[in-house]
């Protein structure tokens, strides 16, 4: 008899110094809080590695490989996890061992019909267990070559190894499934993601997450421009960077009026720009208020017009927070690689507008002027619209 268990690696965290313990610390913590709806588990440390049981032994996540999947998701979602297994453990003696290493490997090869080669890989940390690591492989690499003649061994590249690991229990695994790295969320600040409905804004989110950031979103909405369907859109991607993040909350700005005002008011060509520079300061002021030291942006250098260095520059000059912008040197084909991997990009690519595509101008400028943006703020008021726009703000946990 044995019962699932599973087994988390931890990363570059364990490179820390005096205040690993810290780091350490947060990373349960933060497991506890992804897996608080997967029952009364046991998450606790030993060494460099996490291990997380089922404290009743009763708990359905923990009966079947399959059941176990979505905890193991769950698992390598928290960011300062590098990999994670399901493991079998069992008490017993070596020959306790045998069997159910015999009877594990019989059963992924069940599952694997093509495999034909194995290694066995062994760790004891009981050193009062009368063989050594070494004597451990050798005699269980035997009894399977013995009880399953399709197998041979293959230490260099075997199609599957088989890992057992002897301590006061008995355990024994083969597959590991990647865990996205970083550092432990919340050990870094928090940071305002400046969240569209674009492949983009999710991505940096994400990224900035994994760094140990917690984040706090804001999105400009201008109804009825952009449906309330856009709006649910950015509410599902704030809800897929919180599984990464953790609670967040999304601060809905009403940006009609601003945008009907500029439109209006401001010359066309620098529309783009004045209007994320409005959208940066209002985004500032819900940062400080939120306690965010940062904003966080899906900018990538030269991808539309206001995002080129100018652009960027211009649009920088009128907030003091740092602006994280984690996509800056990447091209828009490896973003969507993390998009697609972080589950997003589904969401993203949903076709509802975006504030920028209705009030978009024909010809922007791409390489804007201090003088442009002098003209083009002329006839607006912008003191006035970073207020309302703050005022105007709902807020929607996530
Ligand atoms: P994304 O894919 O994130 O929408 P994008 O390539 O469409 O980015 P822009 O529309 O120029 O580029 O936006 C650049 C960044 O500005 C976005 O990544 C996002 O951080 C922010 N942003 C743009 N529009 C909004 C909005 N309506 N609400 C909040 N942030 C926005
Ligand atoms: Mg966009």
């Amino acid at each position: 008899m044995y019962t699932n268990v599973i087994l988390a690696r931890m990363g570059e965290i364990t490179l820390k110094g005096l205040n690993r313990g810290t780091f350490e610390n947060k990373l349960k913590a933060n497991l506890r809080y992804r897996l608080r709806n997967f029952g009364n588990l046991y998450v606790f440390q030993s060494q460099s590695r996490i291990w997380i049981e089922d404290r009743e032994g009763n708990n359905p996540y923990f009966e079947s490989e399959e059941a176990a999947s979505e905890v193991l998701k769950a698992v390598t979602q928290v960011f300062g996890i590098v990999s994670a297994s399901l493991v079998r453990k069992f008490n017993g003696d070596f020959e306790e061992i045998k069997k159910n290493c015999v009877e594990y490997a019989k059963e992924v090869l069940a599952k694997n019909p093509e495999y034909n080669s194995f290694k066995v890989d062994s760790r004891r940390g009981n050193k009062s267990f009368p063989l050594n690591s070494m004597q451990i492989c050798c005699e269980v690499g035997e009894v399977i070559l013995d009880s399953i003649p399709q197998l041979h061994v293959d230490v260099k590249n075997p199609d599957f190894t088989v890992f057992i690991e002897v301590r006061d229990d008995n355990y024994v695994y083969s597959e590991s499934v990647m865990g996205h790295r970083g550092l432990p969320v919340g050990t870094s600040g928090k940071g305002m993601l400046l969240l569209s409905g674009g492949i983009d804004s999710p991505v940096a989110g994400y990224m900035m997450a994994s760094r140990g950031m917690n984040l706090d979103a804001v999105y400009f909405h201008s109804y009825p421009y952009t449906s309330d369907k856009a709006k649910d859109k950015v509410i599902e991607l704030a809800k897929i960077v919180s599984g990464f993040s953790g609670r967040m909350n999304l601060y809905v700005v009403n940006f009609t009026q601003i945008q009907l005002d500029m439109y209006k008011n401001s010359r066309q060509d620098m529309l783009t720009i004045t209007m994320r520079r409005v959208m940066f300061q209002i985004a500032e002021k819900l940062a400080r208020k939120h306690h965010c030291g940062c904003l966080i942006t899906g900018e990538s250098l030269g991808q539309v017009a206001s995002q080129t260095m100018e652009a960027i520059d211009i649009t920088n000059e009128v907030v003091k927070l740092p602006v994280f912008r984690p996509l800056i040197g990447l091209d828009k084909e490896a973003t969507c690689d993390i998009s697609r991997r972080i589950g997003a990009f589904e969401t993203s690519i949903l076709p509802y507008e975006d504030c920028c595509t209705v009030f978009v101008a024909k010809h922007p400028r791409t390489h804007p002027k201090h003088a442009d943006i002098e003209d083009a703020e002329k006839n607006l008021n912008i003191e006035q619209m970073v207020i309302d726009g703050v005022n105007g703000t709902e807020v929607i946990e996530i």
